[in-house]
């Protein structure tokens, strides 16, 4: 009777148990089972976590339950370049900007072209020699070319500055009066790589010693004056020229080029020499005797013409030579110089010193003459002019 009584409470529990809970099943996730959520009878496994690599935007991710585990990667960068700024090649995340191209210079053939991604600027390189009955008839003058006016200058009749259209017609003239008591006067234009604009510096040696510089615009229209007085004994011509750190020290011949007044060249005022740095190095440096004509270029280089007639070429900023010809003119606007190795064929140079077009003219001295044009003297004393585009 007792094992009778066991076995049915046994069989009641066994139906109370199966019988007396409907399961309520979820399903199994990462980290349960199928589960009921009364009883919490299991069945079967859980799923475990299902891991996408960590990459640089996300640490390593169970895709199911979103749980991570570690760190971010780090980026895998691609280097910037000129057309696309330092990239994530995975989340293409970007730092920082793109890189300026890296260009070649134009030639006959090609125009100017970035080396890394071909984008093109402008055209080939043009040169041509360059008739101008004009010049040709005045004599004694100078010619300095800007983009849209020639500047002529008579030392017949210093200090007149004619302003000419590229026909020869004048659209302007300009008698620089503080000359009339005998001072010494004189456009140099062509020393200053002013933007399509030319100075003119004038002492009045009996009146006042007063010095003046005077900026115009291409038209002759007047952009800044200066007036001052320097403690120099005998003043003879006033020289400015580009030559030192963007500024444009003024010089007098009479003292060897010696620099004696700065002028910032985007203001067009005169600046303390002693914050330039660049006068006094000038001052100090002893190779600088040895130079009758000195330009500043880029911020690179200077061009500088040997006193004693041995050569012409391109130095750095503390005058050390970097390349030296038999004859050479500054780089026009454009980036280009005539050179000569033996003083007789002229070659056209870009401005990393590679040869453009060799032995093209023929001439016994070059000349930078403008934003575009050089002239070449014959043996005859006659001028080639060459617009270099
Ligand atoms: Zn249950
Ligand atoms: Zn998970
Ligand atoms: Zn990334
Ligand atoms: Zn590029």
């Amino acid at each position: 009777m007792k094992k009778i009584f066991v076995f049915a409470n046994m069989l009641i529990m066994v139906l109370f148990l199966a019988g007396c809970c409907k399961h309520e099943w979820v399903d199994a996730d990462c980290d349960t089972p199928i589960r009921c959520t009364k009883c919490g009878k299991e069945k079967g496994q859980a799923l475990g976590h299902e891991w996408a690599d960590a990459t640089c935007a996300a640490p390593q991710t169970c895709t199911r339950c979103g749980l991570t585990m570690g760190t971010t990667l780090p980026h895998t960068w691609v280097e910037a370049t000129c057309t696309a700024p330092k990239t994530c090649s995975v989340c293409n995340a970007t730092e920082g900007d793109i890189l300026p191209h890296e260009w070649n210079y134009a030639t006959f053939d090609t125009p100017k072209t970035c080396k890394n991604c071909g984008l093109t600027e402008g055209e080939p390189i043009t040169l041509t020699e360059v008739q101008f009955d004009f010049i040709d008839k005045a004599r004694n003058s100078y010619f300095f070319f800007l983009p849209d006016t020639i500047i002529m200058e008579n030392s017949n009749e210093f200090p007149t500055v004619h302003i000419l259209d590229y026909d020869g017609n004048e659209i302007k003239k300009i008698n620089d009066d503080k000359d009339k008591n005998g001072g010494c006067s004189t456009a140099y234009s062509w020393d200053v790589n002013l933007d399509n604009s030319f100075a003119i510096c004038t002492t009045d040696i009996d009146k006042d010693k007063n010095h003046y510089i005077r900026f115009y615009d291409e038209y002759g229209e007047l952009l800044k004056e200066h007036t001052f007085t320097l403690n120099v004994p005998n003043v003879d011509y006033l020289y400015l020229r580009t030559s030192s750190l963007n500024h444009y020290p003024l010089f007098y011949s009479q003292m060897s080029l010696r620099p004696l007044v700065c002028i910032d060249p985007k203001t067009l005022e005169i600046v303390d020499e002693s914050e330039t740095g660049g006068v006094q190095e000038y001052k100090n440096n002893k190779k600088f005797k040895d130079i009758t004509v000195l330009y500043h270029i880029d911020g690179d280089y200077r061009f500088v013409r040997m006193k004693d007639n041995s050569g012409a070429g391109y130095t750095d900023c503390e005058l050390n030579e970097i390349k030296m010809y038999k004859d050479a003119t500054n780089f026009n606007i454009r980036g280009y110089a005539l050179v000569s190795e033996d003083g007789e064929n002229y070659d056209l140079i870009d401005n990393a010193f590679n040869v453009v077009a060799k032995g093209f003219t023929q001439g016994k001295k070059a000349y930078f003459c403008g934003d575009y044009y050089f002239y070449v003297i014959d043996s005859e004393n006659k001028r080639h002019y060459f617009c270099v585009k």
